[in-house]
């Protein structure tokens, strides 16, 4: 399952993007020179009107090697600065419409400031914002690169509404402060390195919401707070549901509380997590719960059947995905999307997603993704997300055996396959960049990554890469080699190699194929068979080799390194008829040279 969408776009449309990359008189702007470190937000939220008025204060730490007299603050571009201050005192700005597709509307309102004085390196200053507009469905940054309208709108469903409103963070809508350089969907990975780069600087930020909802049918709202950040609103009408992820919440104590209509007035003190890199959404509706020990799942009138069967499936995995990645950390959140076409939306354990299907086997294989980022953590994504997409493998492997896990890969591999395309082949400091440790593709950090894991399973055995897991702790994860190391420490074999053609760089894929084969009969009557695997590409790999023989079948597993070959003989109780190389289970460039049909007849 491919959680983010708007990939799969950029990537056959190239259709023209007016890039307007403005540049204030005579001086370049640094955008990313600082990090947003604090966010102290009230935010007035007019669901009737689609209408969000901001403001409150944000703390910039300059991360720029240079002293900054120049600050540049981004919001969705429907949205618009009303001040911006220093202290007590009104600072300086211009505001200009800046072209980027971080924001569903393809572009930002810029407001760049004038700091009372320059701020050092590593230097702090808060600055008193506001700002206002409306958030509407708005899918402009799908439909300029061709995205089919309505496609496009499913994608892009964010907006603001008196039936349902959702506001998911940076890459999607820009509802709170940021600063980056134009991201680009038609431009190769631009918008996912532009991206990957707003989040790395803005991990262990905290965010403080103050959230004032009005113009919400029913007259009196009281409001409940569970502790992970969970606001119930309970009116005479609907249930009013906020979700609110990525961050940590509790309720402010009365004194605590922005003055305001008290009983109209939701309140909230988030503050971000910082190990995980998620973009903070916001999710109003008029939901309706399941509740259950490992999971709690939203879902809208009507849907109870999908509802309770996603439920029912999540429960039923939960002591697969614990023997595999320990206890749960913290419950798994489901919450039902209005448009049934809608793209699912994931946020560490929060899955956005329609709940519109009884298929038990899609929701299983949705569960099986979610629960293992509910009981496992990690800030890398090639570790959270590929063992999250490695997890439905195991699922489907388990369900259905091991071929249908293979197909539900193969899946993947046709994104891999692309971009990791000879002649696209990586120059030798694109291998450090493009390595699973230091992406921001997400074809590699969750396909690619996806059959690092199984593949490691495959070598190692399961009880290995289980041990390997219950060791990890993410709070002493400092080094990329911290995981690989975890891994080693439990098995006797030499994995180095496997972890610098896969992990520390991109040395693309392999490509095997079967060079040669000789068969004689032995003594007793059985058959051996010599068999020379080539392999052409450029990473090595354990592959499954499997012989036909009249009445079955023998599967070996043989180690090729790139650019070498390996031989290995194979006993069989009768005349064998083909070797295949590779199940599908190792991703490889070229799967049309893998058979070898045996004509010799043994003697
Ligand atoms: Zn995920």
């Amino acid at each position: 399952m491919k959680f983010s969408i708007i990939k799969s776009f950029y990537k056959s449309l190239g259709l023209l993007c007016v890039l307007c990359a403005s540049v204030v008189n005579g001086f370049s702007l640094d955008r990313e020179a600082f990090s947003f470190t604090g966010y102290d937000l009230i935010l007035q939220l007019e669901p009737e009107q689609h209408r969000l008025g901001v403001r409150g204060t944000i703390t910039l730490r300059n991360d720029s090697q240079a002293p900054q007299k120049i600050a540049v603050l981004q919001v969705s571009s429907s949205l618009d600065w009303r001040s911006v201050k220093a202290g007590d005192k009104a600072l300086q700005y211009v505001t200009q419409p800046y072209t980027s597709d971080i924001d569903h509307t393809g572009g930002l309102s810029e407001a760049i400031v004038t700091l009372p004085q320059a701020i050092a390196p590593h230097a702090t200053i808060d600055l008193e914002i506001a700002y206002e507009g409306v958030i509407l469905l708005d899918a402009t940054r799908l439909r300029r690169i061709g995205t089919p309208e309505e496609a496009a709108n499913s994608t892009d469903w964010d907006r603001i509404d008196a039936s349902f409103t959702a506001v998911r963070g940076a890459g999607y809508v820009a509802w709170y402060p940021i600063a980056t350089e134009v991201a680009n969907l038609s431009e190769g990975n631009s918008f996912f390195e532009v991206l990957g780069r707003w989040k790395e600087r803005e991990a262990g930020s905290s965010m403080h919401l103050h959230i004032d909802l009005s113009g919400v049918q029913g007259s009196e709202l009281k409001a409940s707070f569970d502790t992970d950040g969970t606001a119930r609103v309970n009116e005479t009408g609907p249930h009013v549901l906020f979700l609110f992820n990525g961050v940590r919440c509790a309720p402010l104590s009365r004194s605590q509380r922005y003055p305001g209509p008290a009983l109209r007035t939701l309140l909230a003190d988030c503050s971000a997590q910082a190990l995980r890199l998620d973009a903070p959404t916001l999710v109003i509706a008029d939901y309706r719960v399941i509740e259950r020990p490992a999971i709690e799942v939203r879902y809208l009138s009507g849907h109870d059947v999908a509802a309770t069967n996603f439920a029912d499936a999540a429960d039923k995995i939960v002591p697969f995905i614990t023997d595999w990645f320990g206890p749960m950390r913290e419950k798994a959140k489901a919450a039902d999307l209005p448009d049934p076409k809608a793209a699912a939306f994931e946020s560490g354990a929060l899955l956005l997603t329609p709940l519109a299907s009884d298929d038990s086997n899609l929701a299983g294989l949705a569960a099986a993704h979610q629960l293992s980022h509910a009981s496992f953590l990690s800030f890398r994504p090639w570790i959270e997300e590929g063992l999250a997409h490695f997890a439905q493998a195991l699922y489907l492997e388990r369900e259905k055996g091991r071929p249908a896990a293979l197909d539900y890969m193969g899946l993947h591999r046709f994104a891999l396959g692309e971009i990791e395309n000879p002649t696209a082949m990586p120059r030798s400091d694109d291998e450090v960049n493009h390595s699973l440790v230091n992406t921001t593709s997400e074809d590699l950090y969750r396909s690619k990554a996806m059959y690092v894991w199984w593949m490691l399973r495959d070598m190692v055995g399961e009880s290995a890469l289980k041990k390997a897991f219950a060791a990890y702790r993410p709070e002493q994860d400092n080094e990329a080699s911290y995981m690989p190391r975890l891994i080693a420490a439990q098995t006797q074999r030499d994995l180095g190699w496997f972890f610098d053609d896969w992990v520390y760089r991109d040395r693309g894929l392999p490509d095997f194929k079967v060079e040669s084969a000789f068969l004689r009969k032995t003594t007793t009557g059985s058959f051996m068979l010599t068999i020379s695997v080539d392999n052409l590409g450029t990473a090595g790999a354990e592959v499954p080799v499997i012989v036909k023989f009249t009445g079955g079948e023998i599967m070996r597993r043989l180690e090729v390194r790139s650019k070498n070959k390996a031989v290995i003989r194979v006993e069989l109780p009768a005349q064998p008829q083909e070797i295949a190389v590779n199940d599908g289970s190792v991703p490889e460039r070229d799967m049309t040279n893998n058979t070898f049909k045996i004509q010799q007849e043994a003697k």
